[in-house]
């Protein structure tokens, strides 16, 4: 699309999440009137961090945002998967490194870091706060959304970036529900100076056993802290199950015992505590108007550690449609065409769990295993 079509363009995004954010921010650079519409009346993140891949991070190089970004994490040069005692079963560099003109290695970064730095840089006249979507109206070259506090708005293009349980896309383009992986995640942030020595560098890694638990260790060296995520085997789908120190103390069995001190010791209210799903490929994410990002298209288990990043690529991918097509519309597919069979797979990829005793290669420069979390 020109310039001067871009620059006419009206955009509401709902949510203001990773991608919500992403998107706002890349679109509001070509020109567009972008607004973000978001639930939550403060914006709060789950205290746990994540790992920012070279393509999010070339992205950020993109849109003027590096330097804010670099401020708030860490680079870090490898992975690596160690059994609960401690020895090493694999270590390997992050993929990507060497992908572009400036050597980009992973940065390490806490969410409330990553959705502060973001909301920072976009125009806060933008960012609408107690906005919960209620209703979505598809009227072919434009849609309507009706929120929650009676106010609507009308757009030439709505965004659902609404997260895994989007009702975007529950209203739109399909009811199937998330499904459960079978897995709960334990995430807390700590100072490192309560680690027993457990942190070395700013390298990620993470330590199994053989009965499905896996805890990750991210440090974020900038902040003296480090990110501290249990995953385990459960039947519990609540959305966010209640535990006891006694069953965490003895999820540590057979593991490294200053893991099973950090775990004894960790504050049980500052833990956040989350069955995990994921959902089933959607076969068709857009409209001529309206589209899903990030987790409401796509939403996948954190094994590759890649939602948040692929929440960021596909707004990157979003905008590099709208400049490439000749109308929304056209955008809308091309995006599609693009980013879901990269997702698609990544999807899959994503339920495969790992597993000490088979490290094979399915995904370019990472070895995530073939042990599947489910059938
Ligand atoms: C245990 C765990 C570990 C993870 N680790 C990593 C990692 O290391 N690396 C990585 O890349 N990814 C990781 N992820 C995945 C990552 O958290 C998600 O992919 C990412 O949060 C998706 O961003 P999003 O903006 O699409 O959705 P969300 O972050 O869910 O944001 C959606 C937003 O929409 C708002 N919203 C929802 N409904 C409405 C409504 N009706 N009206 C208005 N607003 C609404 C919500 O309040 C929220 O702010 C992990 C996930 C889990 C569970």
């Amino acid at each position: 699309m020109k310039t001067s079509e871009l620059k006419d363009l009206t955009i509401a995004i709902v949510g203001g999440g990773y991608a919500g954010a992403a998107a706002a921010k890349a679109l509001t650079l070509l020109g567009a009137d972008v607004h973000v519409y978001e639930q939550a009346t403060r914006i709060r993140e789950v205290g746990a961090g994540i790992g920012l891949r070279p393509p999010t991070l070339n992205l950020f190089r993109e849109w003027g945002i590096f330097e804010a970004m670099a401020a708030v994490s860490s680079p870090s040069d490898y992975f690596e998967i160690l059994s609960g005692t401690g020895e090493s079963i694999m270590q390997e560099e992050w993929p990507g490194i060497h992908d572009y003109a400036e050597e980009t290695r992973t940065r390490l970064i806490h969410r409330g870091d990553f959705i502060e730095t973001f909301l920072n840089v976009l125009p806060a006249d933008r960012v609408h706060l107690g906005y919960r979507m209620e209703t979505i109206t598809d009227e072919g070259s434009r849609a309507r959304v009706g929120f929650a506090n009676g106010e609507q708005v009308s757009a030439d293009l709505v965004i659902g970036a609404d997260g895994i349980r989007s009702a975007v896309r529950k209203q739109l383009f399909s009811d199937a529900e998330p499904v459960f992986s079978g897995e709960h995640a334990y995430r807390i942030v700590i100072s490192a100076d309560d680690a027993y020595g457990l942190v070395v560098d700013d390298n990620l890694r993470m330590y199994l056993d053989d009965k499905g638990t896996k805890i990750y260790l991210l440090p974020l060296r900038h902040r003296n802290q480090l990110s501290y995520d249990i995953t385990c085997l459960s039947e519990d789908d609540s959305w966010a199950p209640r535990i006891t120190r006694e069953f965490l103390d003895g999820l540590m069995d057979g593991f490294d015992e200053r893991l099973g001190r950090i775990t004894h010791e960790l504050d049980l209210d500052a833990l956040t505590c989350r069955a995990v799903f994921d959902i089933d490929p959607v076969d068709a994410w857009h409209s001529d108007s309206v589209t899903l990002l990030g987790d409401a298209a796509h939403a996948m288990l954190h094994h590759q550690g890649q939602g948040a990043n692929q929440a960021i690529q596909d707004a990157g991918g979003l905008t590099d449609a709208l400049r490439q097509a000749d109308s929304v519309a056209g955008a809308l597919e091309l995006f599609q065409d693009k980013r879901k069979p990269v997702t698609d797979e990544l999807q899959r990829i994503s339920r495969q769990s790992w597993d000490a005793s088979k490290v094979e290669d399915v995904f370019p420069g990472q070895k995530p295993a073939v042990q599947e979390v489910r059938s």
